[in-house]
């Protein structure tokens, strides 16, 4: 079966490795650049985007993580690394620069930082599923390539644009493995097609 790589710089690593590993998937955590060239997608976990952005720097990961993305390695972003596949964050730089969203950090405000909510989100199930949000972002707007998958009170949390999938949520927190099996789904099609670059040009 294929391998699903978890970005193992810093925040929430092991709990989506054994996410991957309840549900049978051969998890690997990466920190090396030969480790990026080897699997067959990635998720990049939940923590403090600013501390991930500048490892990926340090390590000299940013690049080859980009490349492999743009020539369509199926990549999954948790609230951080949603925040780190974003072409905008407003107010700040971009990292990897490769989805086309607009990104609010830390969107919810002090008093409600943390906070949890079921919801049904018909493309990760049929059922309310409960969505974790920790100090979370949302998703402000997306440009023309990208799907918004779940909006909860009139902003957007999750959102698809091909090879592409952010959650502003944490399901490595839950039982539910909806967006895992999603997710899962993606790496497999992909590995069926071989990797189809990234269509979508930079408009701006
Ligand atoms: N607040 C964090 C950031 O802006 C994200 C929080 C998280 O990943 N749970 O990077």
């Amino acid at each position: 079966g294929p391998s699903v790589g978890v970005l193992a710089l810093q925040g929430s690593v092991e709990e989506h490795l054994e996410c991957l590993g309840r549900l049978g998937v051969r998890g690997i955590p990466v920190k090396r650049k030969t480790e990026i060239a080897s699997v067959d997608g990635m998720i990049l976990p939940g923590g403090e985007s600013t501390t991930i952005g500048k490892l990926l720097r340090d390590f000299g990961l940013m690049e080859p993580l980009k490349d492999r993305i743009l020539n369509g390695m199926p990549v999954w972003g948790t609230c951080a690394g949603l925040i780190l596949l974003a072409r905008h964050i407003l107010g700040e730089k971009p990292y990897l620069d490769v989805m086309d969203i607009t990104v609010r950090r830390n969107a919810y405000g002090r008093q409600i930082d943390s906070f949890k909510r079921y919801e049904t989100i018909p493309a990760f199930g049929q059922a309310p599923m409960p969505m974790v949000f920790i100090r979370a972002p949302y998703i402000e707007s997306v440009g023309g390539g990208t799907e918004a998958l779940c909006e909860l009170e009139g902003h957007i949390v999750a959102a698809r644009q091909e090879n592409m999938l952010a959650t502003a949520f944490h399901p490595e927190l839950t039982e539910d493995a909806g967006v895992y099996r999603y997710f899962l789904k993606m790496v497999e099609e992909a590995g069926n097609q071989g990797f189809i670059p990234v269509s979508t040009k930079k408009t701006n």
